[in-house]
């Protein structure tokens, strides 16, 4: 999606770092972070919020992400979260998973 903050950072319009990647998603350090380490694991389709995803095996797969990426990074006790709407603090409207970890 053209306006869309995640869609411009994986189009490489918005410089970010990569800290990993596959065919299903990425994952960037979050710009405002909320613990010692924020990360935020980002499919590559636009989808707005987990209430539009049809095919779960998403969620596998970015679980199967987070999994990986927590080894790589050594994180072992950490928080996942997903906002949902905006009254639940979802502030970018291309789905999300939060690894938070001190
Ligand atoms: P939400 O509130 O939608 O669940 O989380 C959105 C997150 O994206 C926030 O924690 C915010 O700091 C982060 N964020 C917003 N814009 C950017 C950006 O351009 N780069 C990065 N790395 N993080 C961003
Ligand atoms: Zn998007």
């Amino acid at each position: 999606m053209s306006d869309c903050v995640f869609c411009k950072i994986l189009n490489k319009e918005i410089p970010s770092t990569f800290i990993y990647e596959d065919d299903v998603c990425f994952a960037i350090n979050d710009i405002n972070p909320k613990a010692k380490k924020h990360i935020l694991v980002i499919p590559k389709i636009h989808v707005e919020s987990l209430n539009e995803v049809e095919d779960l095996s998403l969620i596998k797969d970015l679980f199967s992400a987070i999994k990986k990426i927590n080894k790589q990074e050594g994180i072992k006790e950490f928080k996942t979260l997903i906002n949902t709407g905006k009254k639940a603090g979802q502030e970018v409207f291309h789905l999300h998973i939060h690894i938070l970890s001190d």
